[in-house]
């Protein structure tokens, strides 16, 4: 039987199995193969091996009642795609190799390293042609399967913000406009860079007052505007999400992003990235006003009533409105007037709470009192929401000075002689605090 007619019958199991039978009424000393697949480092592979592997066959013949193997003889090793030889699936990669074998029984042979492998299923079939089937029959090792298994890739992200395209800390603060930067990492070996889609995604509510987590748990948003693809031609392949968060208010925020894998690698999700947006610091700055709204530190009574004015800004980000959000509905300015000049007294009457709204800066005033004479101190106290953080106005001293409405004054005029000094005499009635006195050169 000539190379050819061998070849032919030996592509299925039966037709071998026909073969071997027939041989056997010639009396030849029958030729056992067996094989393993071998790793690059001629360890037996049992059942898979990493990606990218390289891996090779290792045939050896057994002949029946230890006959010498003849002379010419080969091992033909084939290597496939699929997991049966290229029955029903798969096909012959590359050719075949044609190795000798010669000497006493047993004799091994290995075929050349493949080239490093892609996920997938493989399989090695090893044919030994006998140099004389007179002697030795020819004969077949059972088709050796191997599987390729894909990789898990890293999948790590990096938070960045649109302003200077830096990497974000733990904080960022209010206003920040952030995407996400994922980068998946393969076995970092040429002809295997990661390919396909990375799902970026945002989890939280933008809104003033949200309760959000920061655990990827949070509603998400279609904010970062959808997959990316890894263009395939390096590894480690960073990619960023098409859009950005906007303007964040505070709160928990978080990203991750999902790899959804390809050929030789299985899908990844990266970490949980959770970042914080902190509220922004504001200031109250104040002024006491007199009714016609001029700022004053003393106040005659004849000038009529007082109020504070506050002013509340912030040196953050100002899109954002200081008044009421989710968790405050009522977001407010608190006056308080004390009865010193360090605003640590006593509260006089009661402290006024007026609502204050809209993006910083924002003025707010308190309603008009009437004091009686006295040593005062107003403050001012934004209360803050979750957006901006509370601050309070400096203590601001007034005076309020009465009117004198009675009282006498007199003056030591005795004894009159030239050059004698005289003292001006005032006494008041009531005798409260902060008299006025004005005098007058009547000419
Ligand atoms: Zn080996
Ligand atoms: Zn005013």
């Amino acid at each position: 039987m000539n190379g050819f007619m061998k070849r032919s019958m030996a592509v299925g199991v039966a037709v071998a199995l026909v073969f071997a039978s027939a041989t056997t009424v010639l009396a030849q000393e029958s030729a056992t193969v067996d094989t393993d697949v071998h790793d690059s480092g001629h360890s037996v592979v049992t059942t898979s091996v990493p990606l990218a592997s390289v891996v090779h066959d290792s045939a050896t013949v057994t002949t029946g009642a230890g006959a010498d193997i003849p002379a010419n003889s080969s091992f033909d090793f084939l290597f496939f795609s699929g997991d049966n030889c290229g029955v029903n699936d798969g096909a012959q990669i590359g050719v075949t190799e044609n190795v000798a074998v010669s000497g006493t029984s047993p004799q091994t042979r290995e075929s050349s390293d493949t080239a490093a492998l892609h996920a997938g299923d493989y399989s090695f079939k090893v044919y030994f042609n006998s140099g004389d089937e007179t002697l030795v029959e020819d004969g077949e090792a059972v088709c050796e399967p191997v599987t390729v298994d894909k990789a898990d890739p890293d999948v790590t992200t990096t938070i960045r913000d649109t302003a200077d395209d830096s990497a974000v800390g733990a904080n960022v603060p209010l206003g920040s406009d952030l995407y996400d930067e994922a980068t998946v990492t393969g076995i970092e070996t040429s002809g295997f860079e990661p390919t396909g889609d990375v799902t970026f995604t945002f989890y939280g509510d933008n809104t003033a007052g949200n309760s959000n987590t920061g655990d990827c748990t949070d509603a998400t948003t279609d904010n970062l505007g959808g997959d990316v693809t890894l263009d395939g031609t390096s590894d480690p392949s960073t990619v960023d999400s098409a859009n950005s968060t906007g303007a964040l208010h505070a709160g928990d925020f978080a990203f991750d992003a999902f790899y959804e894998g390809d050929d030789d690698y299985n899908s990844a999700t990266s970490p949980c990235e959770p970042v914080i947006v902190d509220p922004a610091d504001t200031t109250t700055v104040t002024e006491v006003h007199n009714e016609a709204h001029d700022a004053i530190t003393v106040l005659d009574l004849f000038g009529g009533d007082v109020h504070d004015e506050a002013t509340v800004d912030t040196d953050g980000y100002d899109g954002f409105d200081l008044g009421p959000d989710l968790n405050d509905t009522n977001v407010v300015v608190t006056f308080t007037i004390y009865d010193n000049w360090t605003c640590d007294g006593n509260v006089v009457g009661s402290a006024e709470d007026v609502g204050i709204s809209g993006t910083p800066p924002q003025v707010v005033e308190s309603s008009d009192t009437t004091l009686s004479p006295g040593f005062y101190c107003y403050q001012a106290v934004y209360e803050g929401n979750t957006d901006y953080n509370t601050s309070t106005g400096d203590p601001e001293p007034f005076t309020v000075i009465p009117t004198i409405t009675r009282g006498s004054c007199s003056f030591d005029l005795y004894p009159e002689e030239d050059g004698q000094q005289f003292r001006l005499i005032f006494t008041p009635i009531p005798t409260t605090l902060l008299y006025r006195l004005a005098a007058s050169n009547p000419g």
